[in-house]
């Protein structure tokens, strides 16, 4: 099979034709037919997240259709279009994995990092951390909510019932969190790089009410906001323009450092929390929800081969929406 792989990191994706992997017991095999590229991909490549196994296939935001089935999964048919997320693997007995928090686990599985993913065409995973789709959308727009969509959820999940929500990042994730926090009724106030009059224009067109450059404060002091950009800089920006009591909750898995601040902007009982990774109960409440919302990814397609151009055009602020690898 073809895929793209990271042999050292700081060096662009090799295409390389790799042997097909063979399902082992409890795995399935996938034939992918979109995978969406992820600003975590960007950190492991880049070399932020500092353990990948090496050589890697990146990628995160699988779909595709399971084409072997491993001894003992019953859970699959073959041919079934199906999902794979980041989290693609959990112990089942650290003290994390017991009390229903998974996606903390002591020893995990990371698809995409510590596991083989999706910038290639087909891909072995654990047949539990791997979804069914539903009917509805195309497989290209379907990769995004794998990662970007299941973070942006846990994220605004965390933020509470906040009915006026700051959104620094307008990028993948953002787009699609926005499409659900509309749909509950929230109002959104979108913050991004100073001067990208684009963004702001797709965060107003999504149906934010207000849209500024993320040195601004917002035009009313608001109840939550979810950092998705990873700078640092923007924790003690966003708590300056929340209310009392109010929470920001950091979405990505790396960021800058946060510069120091005045207790002052901490104090009133906010907050600054963050999110880590997923757990399959997140995946299952969100698709469901993804559907009933009627969200819609915007993306925009790469050829495989494609995969550095994608990751440079990320790298840089250059995408409206989501990127997403076709084999
Ligand atoms: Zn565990
Ligand atoms: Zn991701």
């Amino acid at each position: 099979m073809r895929a793209m792989v990271l042999e050292r990191q700081g060096e662009p994706l090799v295409l390389s034709d790799l042997p097909l992997p063979r399902p082992g017991p409890g795995q399935v095999l996938i034939e992918i037919t979109a995978c969406g590229v992820c600003r975590t991909d960007l950190h492991v490549v880049d070399g932020d997240l500092t353990k990948p196994k090496l050589p890697l296939v990146p990628g995160h935001e699988i779909v595709g259709r399971v084409r072997a089935i491993g001894d003992g999964v019953s859970t699959l048919k073959q041919g079934q279009r199906v999902g794979v997320p980041w989290l693609g693997h959990a112990c089942g007995c650290c003290r994390y994995c017991r009390e229903h928090a998974e996606n903390l686990c002591d020893a995990p599985g990371f698809t995409g990092y510590t596991i083989d993913g999706g910038y290639a065409e087909a891909c072995v995973a654990d047949a539990r951390f791997t979804f069914p789709l539903p009917a509805e959308g195309s497989d290209a727009e379907l990769a995004p909510l794998l990662c970007a969509g299941l973070i942006g959820y846990r994220s605004l999940k965390m933020s509470g019932d906040a009915a006026t929500l700051g959104i620094y990042g307008f990028g993948a994730a953002a787009h699609i969190m926005a499409q659900v926090a509309l749909w509950q009724g929230r109002r959104l106030f979108a913050f991004t790089r100073p001067g990208d009059t684009a963004a702001q224009d797709f965060a107003r067109r999504l149906g934010a009410c207000w849209a500024g450059d993320s040195t601004e404060m917002p035009p009313e002091e608001l109840d939550a906001a979810i950092i998705f950009a990873p700078v640092g800089a923007l924790v003690p920006a966003a708590l300056r323009g929340i209310r009392k009591g109010g929470i920001v909750v950091c979405g990505g898995i790396h960021m800058s450092d946060i510069p120091s601040f005045p207790y002052e902007i901490l104090w009133g009982e906010r907050q600054v929390r963050s999110v880590a990774n997923l757990t399959r109960a997140d995946g299952e409440e969100f698709l469901a929800l993804a559907r009933q919302a009627g969200v819609r990814c915007e993306v925009e397609t790469f050829p495989l081969g494609e995969a550095n151009i994608a990751l440079d055009r990320l790298r840089r602020g250059q995408l409206t929406g989501a990127a997403v690898l076709l084999p």
